[in-house]
């Protein structure tokens, strides 16, 4: 279009403008991988338009982006997002998606590209069923997570709408019970515990100590050079400076308590990273200094929530 030559700066501008709906993990990160491949991957890659001018506005209507992040982390996130030219708008609810772009605000916001990070519905399992449901259209489940009404039927995951009490990731109780948030971590533990269910039900035994959550943390990374986590009321950051390396990101797995670093190669960390990995995973300790740090290829490597 741009090399045609008969595309006017408007629709240029609309091309290479992204709308990215919603604050969360999602959002963030999105912004920040296109962010850095606009002005860094593609920068050199065209002849008749500049990517490093593309406009990535991250909309988000509550007042501050990762709003089930600590505060403090999300000051961090979007100081760095806007330092990769990412721009960040708080208390703006998007209200219309169509093919021209967006309205915020009641203000239209040409845009060729939306993403939506804006969160999802449930199935319509609930409905089917008849069930109470949240106002996402989760099933308000009962204790060993059957469906009110319908004690042979179980709803799990994205579905189920559960508050259960919390253990971080050295296994202590939070104080208050809290709704099980939408990933994959609580899916999975839900999951075996409601074959735990089935299994002393066939049997004809009774029913397992409620249900409690193992929550091993969440993971934002923001583009190559920021990641911040919670660990339950522990907050780890870091972040890299300087041209030869990269931030450091973590696995961890979802099988293991502990996870470890991961070299910008993809190798395996060393010993002594993952040493400090658990130290300051056990301690909580802010810091900057976790990465190897020894290649750069630019490509970020990494999985998220425990
Ligand atoms: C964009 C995005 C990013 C995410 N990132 C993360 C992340 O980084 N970390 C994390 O922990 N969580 C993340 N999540 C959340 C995580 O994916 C979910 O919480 C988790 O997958 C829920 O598991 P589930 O088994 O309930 O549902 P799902 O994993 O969605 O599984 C449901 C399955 O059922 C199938 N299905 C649906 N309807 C029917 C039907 N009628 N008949 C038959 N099959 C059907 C679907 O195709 C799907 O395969 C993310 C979610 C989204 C949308």
């Amino acid at each position: 279009m741009a090399s045609s030559g008969l595309a006017s700066v408007d629709q240029i501008e609309r091309q290479l403008t992204f709308a990215l709906v919603g604050g969360g993990t999602v959002g963030v990160e999105m912004a920040g991988a296109l962010a850095e491949m606009s002005r860094m991957a593609l920068a050199h890659d065209f002849r008749h338009i500049d990517p490093a001018s593309a406009r990535i506005c991250l909309y988000e209507s509550g007042n501050r982006i990762l709003p089930t992040y600590p505060e403090r982390l999300s000051k961090e996130a979007r100081r760095h997002l806007e330092s990769l030219g990412v721009r960040v708008y708080p208390n703006a609810r998007v209200t219309t998606v169509d093919s021209e772009g967006i309205v915020v605000g009641g203000q239209r916001v040409p845009a060729a590209t939306v993403l939506w990070g804006a969160g999802v519905v449930a199935s319509p399992a609930g409905r089917w069923l008849n069930a109470p449901t949240d106002k996402s259209g989760k099933i308000i489940v009962e204790p060993d997570f059957s469906v009110p009404g319908h004690p042979d039927v179980f709803a799990i995951g994205d579905t189920a709408h559960m508050i259960a009490s919390t253990r971080n990731l050295v296994g202590i109780k939070s104080r208050t019970p809290m709704v099980m948030p939408g990933l994959a971590q609580p899916a999975i533990q839900e999951g075996k515990y409601v074959a735990n269910v089935i299994r002393l039900r066939a049997l004809g035994r009774p029913a397992p100590a409620p249900f409690w959550y193992w929550d091993k943390g969440d993971l934002a990374i923001v583009g190559r050079t920021y990641a911040g986590r919670i660990c339950g009321s522990r907050v780890l950051r870091g972040s890299r400076h300087g041209s030869s390396g990269r931030a450091y990101i973590f696995i961890s797995s979802s099988d293991s308590q502990i996870g470890c670093l991961s070299c910008s190669n993809g190798d395996l960390p060393s010993l002594p990273n993952v040493a400090r990995y658990a130290y300051f995973l056990w301690n909580g300790v802010p810091h900057r200094t976790l990465s190897s740090g020894q290649h750069d290829n630019g490509t970020p490597v990494g999985r998220k929530n425990g």
